[in-house]
C-alpha cells in the first residue's frame, strides 16, 4: 500500500519525515523544516556480501539515483551522504509554484533546446531513457504529490556528513568523510560511487580529485542591472511579447549575439522576466567574460514590422492631431502610458507636444525605437526563484547512456555536477531527475546481471 501526502500525513503526523509503509517504499517529507530518516551506520561492503553504492548528495539526481538503484537490484546496499538537509531545492522550490519538471516540452528535440549547456549532448536518447512524461508518471505511481519524497525503506541517509575526499584503487572507491573541515575523517569503502552533489565546490572537488576535469563554474540565470534612472519609473512593467538581443564584446573585440523571444519585466533595477534570463543563461559565459557589461536591444513590436508602426503612427497623427502625444497612442501598440511616456523623452519629445507638431521624420524615429531600443547592461541582478551555474565536469567525460564516468568504471555522475544547465521552468531539475534515474538503472542492473550470472555459476 502506498500513501497520499494526505494520507502520509494524517497516518505519522508533520514532524515524521520518513515512514516506511507495508511495502518498500517510504517517504521523505520535504515540507516540515524537521527531517529524520532511517539513520543506521554506513553499511560496509564487505567480500562476499552485498555491494554497497555510495551516493554523495541527497538532492534531485541523489535521491532518484540511489531510488531507482535499489528498485531495480533490492540486494544492492545503497547509502545517500549529505551534508545539509536532504531535497532542499525541491522544498525551496516548492509551495506550489514547485517546477520540478517541464510537461509541457516532452519533445526531446525541443525539450534538448532549453538546455544552453546540453542541448547538443540531449537531442541524442537522454529523455528517451527518462523524460519529463516519466518524471511526472514516476511521482504519480508512488501516489504522492511532489511534497512527499517517495524513497526506497532500504536506502540508508546520513545526513550532516560532508565527503571530502574520493579516491579509486582496486575496482573499489574510498571516501573520507567529516562533519567538518577539521573533523576525525571516517571511510567509506563503496563498490560503486554516484557523485550527485549539484553545484557544491565540494563535489567538483571530489571529481577532480578522480581524475575529472571542472569547467569552471559561473552564474546562469540572473536579471541585468542597467543604468537608466527613467528606467526605474516604469518599475512593475510587463511586456507579454519583446524580441530582446544581448550584445557582448570580449576583451579581443569579439563580438557575441543572443537573441531571444518571450515576456519581458521592468524591475527597479533594469531588466527581468523569462526572456531576460534566458539571454543570461546563454550568454552566461560571455557575459561572465565582459564583467557584465553589454547591451540589450528591444522590439517591443516584433509582430509588427517598422513600415507598419510609422504607418500606424502616421494614422493615429492624423486622427488626432490636436491631441497631445502624451494622452494619446495607436491602441494597436498595447503599451501602457507610462511606457509611452518613456518612449517619448527618449525621443527628446515634450508631452505637452500635440500630435500636429510631430514631424513625419520625428515620427519614423520613434517607430525605430519602438523596434529598436537599446538599454546598457551594467551589472548581474539576482533571481530569487531560480538560479544555476553553468560549469563542472564536462559531459564528453561520461556516457549519457549510462551516466558513468569514462575515466572510472562504476564512477556515475549526475545533475548539476555535470556542466549542463537550462533555463527556467524545470529544466533544471528534469537534468537532476533523468541523470540520476539513468545512473541508478545502469548501476542496479549492472548489480543485478551480476548476482544473475553468479547464481548460473553456482
Ligand atoms: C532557490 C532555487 C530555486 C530553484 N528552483 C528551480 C525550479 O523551480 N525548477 C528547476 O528545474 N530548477 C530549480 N532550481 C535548480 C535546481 O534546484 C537544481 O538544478 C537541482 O536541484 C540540481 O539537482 P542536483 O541533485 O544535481 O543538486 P542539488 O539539488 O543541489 O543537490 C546536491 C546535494 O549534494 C549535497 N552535497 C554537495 N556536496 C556534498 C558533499 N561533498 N558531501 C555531502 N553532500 C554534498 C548538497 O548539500 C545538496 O543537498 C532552483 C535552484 C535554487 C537554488
Amino acid at each position: 500500500m502506498s500513501y497520499t501526502s494526505t494520507r502520509f500525513i494524517r497516518h505519522f503526523g508533520l514532524s515524521s519525515a520518513i515512514a516506511c509503509s507495508t511495502r518498500d517504499i517510504g517517504y521523505l517529507l520535504i515540507t516540515p523544516a524537521k527531517q529524520k530518516l532511517c539513520t543506521a551506520a554506513f553499511p560496509m561492503a564487505q567480500k562476499g556480501s552485498e555491494e554497497l553504492l555510495a551516493v554523495v548528495g541527497g538532492g534531485a539526481a541523489g535521491f532518484y539515483g540511489a531510488v531507482r538503484a535499489k528498485t531495480v537490484a533490492p540486494k544492492l546496499n545503497v547509502v545517500v551522504i549529505e551534508k545539509g538537509t536532504p531535497l532542499s531545492k525541491v522544498k525551496i522550490s516548492g509551495g506550489g509554484r514547485c517546477n520540478v519538471t517541464n510537461g509541457h516540452c516532452v519533445e526531446k528535440v525541443i525539450l534538448a533546446e532549453n538546455y544552453p549547456r546540453g542541448h547538443k549532448e540531449f537531442k541524442g536518447s537522454f529523455f528517451d531513457m527518462h523524460g519529463p512524461d516519466d518524471t511526472m508518471s514516476w511521482f504519480s505511481d508512488h501516489g504522492v504529490d511532489l511534497k512527499v519524497f517517495p524513497i526506497n525503506r532500504c536506502v540508508v541517509l546520513q545526513t550532516g556528513k560532508t565527503v571530502r575526499t574520493a579516491s579509486a584503487n582496486g575496482g573499489k572507491f574510498l571516501l573520507g568523510i567529516g562533519k567538518q573541515a577539521t573533523s576525525p575523517i571516517e571511510y567509506v569503502e563503496a563498490d560503486y560511487l554516484l557523485i550527485a552533489s549539484g553545484s557544491s565546490s565540494q563535489g567538483f572537488s571530489l571529481a577532480s580529485q578522480l581524475g575529472h576535469s571542472i569547467i569552471d563554474p559561473v552564474p546562469s540565470l540572473f536579471t541585468f542591472k542597467t543604468l537608466d534612472p527613467q528606467l526605474a519609473e516604469l518599475s512593475g512593467v510587463t511586456f507579454p511579447k519583446v524580441n530582446a538581443k544581448l550584445t557582448l564584446e570580449s576583451v579581443k573585440r569579439n563580438v557575441q549575439q543572443f537573441t531571444q523571444v518571450g515576456p519581458m519585466l521592468v524591475t527597479h533595477w533594469g531588466l527581468s522576466g523569462p526572456v531576460i534570463l534566458r539571454l543570461s543563461a546563454w550568454g552566461a559565459r560571455d557575459l561572465f567574460s565582459s564583467g557584465y557589461k553589454g547591451t540589450v536591444t528591444v522590439d517591443f513590436m516584433p509582430d509588427l514590422h517598422i513600415e507598419d508602426v510609422k504607418s500606424m503612427l502616421s494614422r493615429h497623427k492624423l486622427q488626432f492631431l490636436k491631441q497631445k502625444v502624451s494622452n494619446s497612442y495607436p491602441p494597436e501598440f498595447g503599451l501602457v502610458k507610462r511606457f509611452w511616456k518613456y518612449i517619448l523623452d527618449r525621443q527628446g519629445l515634450s508631452g505637452d507636444d500635440l500630435w500636429s507638431s510631430i514631424p513625419n521624420n520625428t515620427l519614423t524615429s520613434v517607430a525605430f525605437l519602438l523596434k529598436n531600443c537599446d538599454f546598457g547592461i551594467t551589472g548581474k541582478g539576482q533571481f530569487k526563484d531560480e538560479f544555476v551555474k553553468a560549469g563542472g565536469v564536462p559531459l564528453s567525460e561520461i556516457s549519457l547512456n549510462t551516466m558513468e564516468s569514462k575515466i572510472h568504471s562504476d564512477l556515475f555522475l549526475a545533475g548539476e555536477v555535470l556542466n549542463v544547465d537550462g533555463v527556467t521552468g524545470g529544466f533544471n531539475f528534469q537534468n537532476a531527475w533523468s541523470g540520476g534515474y539513468i545512473a541508478g538503472s545502469t548501476i542496479g542492473t549492472r548489480v543485478s546481471d551480476a548476482h544473475l550470472r553468479g547464481l548460473d555459476l553456482a
